[in-house]
């Protein structure tokens, strides 16, 4: 039989432009920039690349945020939601339960470190922040130490924009405004080995670090619940990068203070700097564990906070008022615990984490140009994550680099004067010769 209908031809790229600023408020955005620079309307995806309205491609360098983590339209995560979307697409997880998100804790058990046997779930990454400060405190009050309710982070840290999120984060253009609306948190010096002394390892500025942070709780810790940071990698302060003896000295001097640890692995969780977790590195666990971004590969919201046993039974009681009162509607969405699944599926069948070893390689080895450009400072790489800062006197860096970057198929968008890589661990070495080259091209322009 013939289909008679006449299919509609898609937007043009002005149109879908110009109806999205109308109505779209974009995040992280100074709306009236679009006036000088354009959105790219994006009509579909596969693998590395995106591809706009008017066909032309665009090497997704940079996960879409850093969710993603096998391309975009997988086809066994489609099929895992396809699979899924006939059977159930959500239900509430407060009095119900299903396969999926069962599964899912399972698995997240057995890959965690340490014993992190019970996940809370949430939708996106700074409520799963939320969740990991208000348990922590709630776990102190439980335990009859109420005046433990604040909590320390890492200078430069960012852990997300809500108001509790914020107010552990330290990334001034996030904070700064709201700063009235925050809780006061103190910031203890980054391990970030950019603010070593000349001729100083990152190891030694590393335990240098770990020094002030145990002064700090050495005369502190009776009100402080926790430590929060980013291991390894402080991404959205512009990929700073330490070393994992921190990480040993933080928990050691968290467990001998008793302040809780918790891991913000939202960015680097899911194989990131090199093992699937970044606290894999130091061979510690956290008190909490939150994940987001690669949990899903990128396709839905959802994250969890993972905690062990000895937090869960302090909970656990006869009254209500003693549970953890948290809740938000998408919790434990079936369609997302169901591409999680898959994630997870793809990281065993594909041995990811040893194959991105020699992915990582190859672009180091690809890179040596970059690294040795003039205008190139402070070179540097964590498993799947490359940055370097550029020197420039150009104010408008961040927005001419991401214009240029797109006319060589490529999406680069800088933090400040810090350009960085974060592929899906699908590219392909082709893929990575276009990302440096055109990088490299973009660098000479400017
Ligand atoms: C992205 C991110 C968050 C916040 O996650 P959202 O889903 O954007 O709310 C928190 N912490 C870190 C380290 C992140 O990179």
């Amino acid at each position: 039989m013939l289909n008679t209908t006449p299919t509609p031809s898609p937007p043009s790229s002005a149109q879908l432009q110009t109806r999205s600023l109308e109505t779209v408020w974009h995040p992280c955005t100074q709306m009236k920039q679009h006036e000088t620079y354009p959105l790219v309307p994006i009509v579909s995806g596969k693998g590395v690349w995106l591809y706009d309205a008017a066909g032309k491609r665009y090497l997704d360098s940079i996960s879409s945020w850093w969710v993603n983590l096998f391309g975009h339209a997988n086809p066994t995560i489609n099929a895992a939601i396809r699979d899924q979307l006939e059977k159930i697409e959500h239900v509430m997880l407060a009095g119900f339960t299903h396969e999926p998100v069962v599964a899912l804790s399972e698995r997240l058990k057995t890959i965690a470190p340490g014993s992190l046997g019970h996940c809370f779930y949430a939708s996106d990454g700074a409520s799963a922040i939320e969740i990991a400060l208000k348990m922590s405190f709630h776990y102190w009050l439980l335990c009859g130490q109420p005046q433990k309710n604040h909590f320390i982070s890492l200078q430069n840290d960012y852990h997300g924009e809500t108001l509790g999120a914020l107010s552990v984060t330290d990334v001034a253009i996030f904070k700064e405004t709201y700063a009235p609306l925050l809780r006061p948190c103190t910031h203890v010096p980054t391990p970030d080995w950019r603010y070593a002394e000349p001729g100083e390892s990152a190891e030694a500025y590393a335990l240098r670090a770990a020094a002030v942070l145990e002064r700090h709780l050495a005369d502190n810790h009776a009100q402080i619940a926790a430590l929060i940071l980013e291991p390894l990698v402080q991404g959205a302060t512009g990929m700073g990068m330490y070393h994992p003896v921190y990480l040993q000295r933080a928990r050691e001097i968290c467990t001998r203070y008793q302040v809780h640890l918790i891991a913000d692995e939202i960015a680097v969780g899911f194989g990131r700097t090199g093992t699937l977790f970044a606290c894999n590195q130091a061979d510690i666990a956290p008190d909490f564990l939150c994940l987001s971004k690669g949990l899903s590969g990128g396709y839905l919201p959802l994250s969890v906070v993972m905690t062990p046993d000895a937090i869960f039974q302090a909970f656990y009681d006869d009254k209500t008022a003693r549970a953890f009162l948290h809740s938000h509607s998408h919790t434990g969405n079936a369609l997302a615990c169901r591409a999680a699944l898959a994630t997870l599926d793809i990281f065993e069948r594909d041995q990811i984490i040893e194959t991105n070893k020699t992915k990582a390689a190859y672009l180091n080895t690809i890179a040596a140009p970059l690294a040795a450009h003039p205008q190139v400072k402070n070179f540097r790489n964590c498993g799947m994550i490359w940055a370097f800062e550029v020197e420039t006197n150009d104010h408008d860096f961040a927005a001419k680099c991401f214009q240029a970057g797109l006319e060589q198929q490529l999406i680069l968008r800088p933090l400040g004067k810090t350009i960085y890589f974060m592929p899906p661990y699908i590219i392909s070495e082709q893929e990575m010769d276009l990302l440096v080259d055109g990088t490299l091209h973009v660098l000479n322009t400017l």
